[in-house]
């Protein structure tokens, strides 16, 4: 039978699923195994393999190839990682490695992008429009970030960077990004930089959930400035994916995600950003959760 193998490389685990190739709903075997990243680079090659011969041996049969999603991006030009949040990653020319090691081709991608992939091709965008082309998906948790899917391959760019929404300029009050630039999406739109900013108008820490039950309840005017800026800046940075791309359908993953009125208010918010008087975007929100990742790398 013709299999599809996928690794989702995260900070503190390192799964891997095997699909099959004629009816990629259909996963074969899914085992993970801990990165344990702190013991450096080397540990999490022999992590990887040692995760893939667990996999060889259930699965009685040894990969063609197989497809990573990575946090941070291999640069094209110098065959490197770069942007890893896994820092012990960074600088290395893991797919070079990762093939040396397991006598397989390898192919990498960014989470974000094999999220978009998944999404497009298994997941809400053959739900809610099944003859889509191009699906950009964006990841709103911790950190931020985005990928293209043009008729089901995923637009890396010519360095790499194609469907970077979360290092978009946005606006100044986010201010510095751990990228080194100022305002980036990521900045005023992460889970984390939401809650940055409710701290800094009530001068007390809460729960994206708390502030959002306190918006509702309409007692506290810091969770509605809150809300109420976040529905503005998402608007703001909804309309560049469209005036840009004008993609068929845009999925949201990651734990904003669960934020209901951004499908609603934050889309309508949109609107006035956006070059034609009756904007139509379709923005959903994820329906693999989790398994995006591993799905999306099998995809590759
Ligand atoms: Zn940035």
């Amino acid at each position: 039978m013709n299999h599809l193998w996928g690794i989702d490389l995260g900070g503190t685990k390192i799964e891997c699923a095997v699909l099959n190739a004629d009816n990629i709903k259909e996963v074969r075997v899914r085992r993970r195994i801990p990165t344990e990243a702190d013991q450096g680079y080397e540990h999490i090659l022999n992590q990887i393999e040692k995760l893939v011969n667990q996999v060889i041996e259930e699965l009685g049969e040894r990969p063609e190839r197989i497809g990573f999603a990575t946090p941070g991006t291999l640069d094209p030009v110098t065959q490197t990682m770069r942007g890893c949040n896994t820092v012990v990653m960074n600088d290395q020319p893991m797919q070079k490695d990762l093939e040396a090691r397991l006598g397989v081709s390898c192919l990498i991608a960014n989470d974000a992008n094999c999220f978009a992939l998944a999404e497009a091709l298994l997941g809400a965008a053959p739900e809610v429009y099944p003859k889509a082309q191009v699906v950009f998906g964006i990841i709103m948790g911790t950190g931020v970030g985005g990928g293209v899917v043009i008729n089901g391959k995923v637009w890396g760019g010519r360095q790499g960077i194609g469907g970077e929404w979360g290092h978009i300029f946005l606006d100044e009050s986010g201010g510095p990004c751990y990228c080194g630039n100022v305002g980036c999406v990521e900045t005023v739109l992460s889970g984390p930089s939401l809650q940055r900013f409710y701290t800094q108008e009530a001068g007390e820490k809460r729960s994206m959930p708390d502030i959002l039950a306190r918006h509702q309840a309409g007692t506290d005017p810091a969770a509605t400035a809150t809300v109420e800026r976040m529905l503005n800046q998402f608007g703001k940075a909804l309309s560049i994916i469209t005036n840009l791309l004008d993609p068929d359908v845009i999925v949201i993953g990651g734990g904003v995600s669960n934020i209901d009125l951004l499908y609603t208010e934050g889309v309508q918010r949109a609107q006035k950003h956006i070059f034609t008087p009756k904007p139509d975007v379709l923005v959903v929100k994820n329906v693999l959760g989790d398994s995006a990742g591993v799905f999306g790398a099998a995809l590759l």
